[in-house]
């Protein structure tokens, strides 16, 4: 078989029988073998993918997604509406919460329930270091400060024995990042919590229909909060959701979206008086169009990134110098917004990650290495320089070289160095294309000398 043919194979592995047989066992070792002693494709090889072996995300069905978005706008109601409503109900229902409210994006759904648990200046809040900056952007908004406690090397999540030791006189929450749409160790965390008195807001952002212990993250602290940007399992463009069973949280959170008005219109009329500073964050009804859209296929989708990255991981795992990221226990959905594993360049003959990313990009591979140290950035310095901060924290608090200090977390910056990232949709691949992923990077640490 040529190159061509065989990168063909692999693209339709999942839909044609040929795929089923390799799927089933049936040619699977000589279809492996073919390819053992390949040559990467950083060193002049045929790459088993392009970008477009891959799902394009977001993916649109014409046929089935766009009747509901063209009906939406040639109705003429744009603004908040029924469509808006019947998206909520279904979230919430999903989430296994008793309301949800949509807002503009995932940010804005952080710093809305921040500020409705009346979270603010001179409280602290503490969160993990390994995420995406808006997690820690919501904190700030609300003139909290941000306390990291250190991760589990093996999860990535934050550790709740290193959480327990961060908590002052001052704590008011525990933000929880989901993340890689992976669930947190979610029992030690709401102990904790109850113990000291705690809110605990999810950051589920990256986690949409990720279980723990059978229930839905986003259900089991005080809050949940989603984001349904371009490139989430779930996605809209820009959009966000607060989830909670707390009717007079989500009822608080709706007005702080509504500029203050305790109950949203329809179509932009305004009843009423405003009984809140609030600001105006509220998703359109085409947004919600091409949410009720997108939500059809995200069970199943989430099923296929669970069952993918569990059979990659259990190849992985056999590699020396790769450790696939574990799951807690209790774990009964992964979201895999992105699929990670750490890499240890020693066992690839001292082959930089900066390298092997290379390689694995060459070969057709959407890889990164993810997140950047997080305590470290000017952002916070630059909150810290504001009049409001001055004016609720002393200096030393507010020292940005006391503040790295205390706030170093050395198992985040390990693995800031040596983590690598897929992207989601190399999940909604064939069990074929797992097979690939795994004999391409065998394929490289065989040739690692000469990379
Ligand atoms: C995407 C994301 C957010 C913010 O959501 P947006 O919709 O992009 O504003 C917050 N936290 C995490 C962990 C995210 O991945």
């Amino acid at each position: 078989m040529g190159h061509t043919s065989r990168r063909e194979f692999i693209r339709q592995g999942s839909l044609g029988t040929a795929g089923m047989l390799l799927a089933s066992g049936l040619v699977n070792s000589s279809f492996a073998s073919s390819f053992i002693s390949r040559t990467p494709a950083i060193l002049g090889g045929t790459p088993l993918w392009t970008a477009a072996s891959w799902v394009k995300w977001p993916m649109w069905v014409q046929s089935e997604d766009e009747k509901i978005v063209i009906d939406s706008i040639r109705s003429g109601v744009w603004s908040r509406a029924k469509l808006v409503d019947e998206f909520e109900a279904k979230w919430a229902a999903a989430i296994g919460t008793k309301r949800c409210l949509t807002v503009s994006n995932g940010t804005n759904a952080l710093i809305t329930a921040i500020n409705q648990f009346d979270i603010g200046a001179g409280d602290e809040v503490i969160t993990t270091p390994y995420t995406f900056i808006a997690s820690v952007q919501a904190i700030l908004a609300n003139n909290a400060m941000p306390v990291f406690a250190d991760i589990d090397p093996a999860t990535y999540q934050i550790d709740p024995a290193k959480l327990e030791s961060k908590i002052t006189k001052r704590t008011k929450a525990i933000l929880v990042v989901h993340i890689l749409g992976l669930p947190a160790d979610m029992d030690r965390i709401v102990a904790i919590a109850k113990k000291h008195n705690l809110i605990v807001i999810e950051d589920a952002c990256q986690a949409h229909l990720a279980e723990y212990d059978n229930k839905r993250v986003g259900s089991i602290g005080n809050a949940g909060c989603f984001s349904f940007q371009n490139s989430k399992n779930l996605p809209i463009g820009e959009g966000g959701a607060i989830v909670s069973s707390n009717d007079k949280f989500i009822d608080n959170c709706f007005a702080a979206h509504n500029l203050g008005y305790a109950y949203g219109t329809s179509t932009g009329a305004v009843a009423g008086d405003s009984f809140m500073k609030a600001s105006k964050i509220r998703l359109t009804e085409y947004a919600a169009a091409i949410g009720l859209a997108q939500i059809k296929r995200l069970e199943s989708q989430t099923a296929t990134r669970h069952e993918n990255a569990k059979y990659l991981a259990s190849m992985l795992k056999e590699i020396d110098g790769i450790t696939p990221i574990k799951l807690y226990d209790k774990v009964t959905q992964g979201a895999y917004h992105l699929y990670s594993f750490r890499y240890d360049p020693a066992k690839f003959k001292g082959l930089s990650r900066s390298k092997f990313l290379e390689a694995l990009r060459k070969e057709g591979l959407p890889a990164s290495g993810g997140y950047k140290v997080m305590h470290t950035q000017e952002f916070m310095n630059n909150a810290f320089s504001s009049r409001v901060y001055k004016s609720f924290y002393d200096r030393k608090t507010l020292d940005f070289e006391n503040y790295k200090q205390r706030n170093n977390c050395p198992e985040n910056e390990k693995l800031c160095s040596d983590a690598v990232w897929f992207t989601q949709n190399v999940l909604l691949g064939s069990r074929q294309d797992m097979e690939g992923i795994a004999t391409v990077i065998k394929n490289i640490s065989r040739n690692a000398d000469k990379i």
